[in-house]
């Protein structure tokens, strides 16, 4: 039987890790000149980096848009457990293939460490599901800053070491089109803030995941035709490039 002084302190802890690990939202979207790629957990405003995005007054209605709020893993637990260090080359696309959660399901799921990934040993990798934004017909919500990599796209791969990924809700009664609306906003915003070209701007079929049948993945699968990028996909960059080209 263990001792209750040693049962006092491990149930401290719990309580304590449980508190850390669900810390509420909190919103970011519209400030002006804000800098979230760099941001520690509930600390909204706390760094500035080199290189910010002049917000001007268009800048700052067209990111109004996008309700971005940043509700990270905390450091340290679960999809970060490991820091490692990412400078984003690309803007990986994904669609979440789960029709009863939205954005909130999704981060709290992050949060709990509810999303386990197979680990490889020798790899990179540490075990947990971990991506950069979650956007549904509401809100976008990012889990983790854009200089950490992500677990989300090719295992070991480049799509997990160089970019940052976007996932897209797609549950039951939402409004899919306001989500793409949301997610090609925030993509174009992250293309000016981090000198992202649209040519690396991809969906997740993009990275071949070495060992999985099949190797390129039909994600998201509402912008792809028969599995591969197509005209649908077309659009969507297009409408990606209209928002950026506006964002100056
Ligand atoms: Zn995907």
């Amino acid at each position: 039987m263990k001792s209750p002084l040693l049962i006092f302190p491990l149930t401290l802890l719990a309580v304590v890790a449980a508190v850390v690990c669900c810390t509420p939202a909190v919103p970011i979207g519209s400030e002006r000149g804000v800098e979230w790629g760099t941001q520690r957990s509930g600390s909204p405003s706390a760094q500035q980096t080199s290189r910010p995005v002049a917000a001007s007054g268009n800048l700052a209605s067209l990111m109004a848009r996008v309700n971005l709020r940043q509700d990270l893993v905390p450091k340290g637990c679960h999809g970060r457990k490991v820091f490692r260090p990412m400078t984003p080359r690309y803007i990986t696309i994904h669609s979440t293939q789960n029709y009863s959660a939205d954005a909130y399901k999704h981060s709290l799921a992050l949060k709990r460490g509810a999303l386990r990934a197979p680990k490889r040993k020798g790899g990179n990798r540490i075990g947990y599901l971990i991506w950069h934004f979650t956007v549904d017909d509401k809100v976008a919500l990012q889990h983790v800053p854009t200089n950490e990599q992500g677990e989300h796209a090719d295992f070991d791969g480049p799509g997990n070491r160089s970019s940052i990924g976007i996932e897209m809700c797609e549950h039951r009664g939402s409004n899919l089109a306001a989500t793409m609306d949301r997610t090609a906003r925030l993509a174009a915003y992250l293309m000016r803030k981090h000198g992202i070209p649209l040519r690396n701007v991809v969906p997740h079929y993009h990275w071949p995941r070495r060992g999985a049948s099949p190797p390129n993945k039909n994600c998201p699968h509402f912008l792809l035709e028969n599995g591969r990028p197509g005209r649908k996909w077309r659009a969507f960059l297009a409408k990606i490039d209209s928002y950026y080209q506006q964002m100056r």
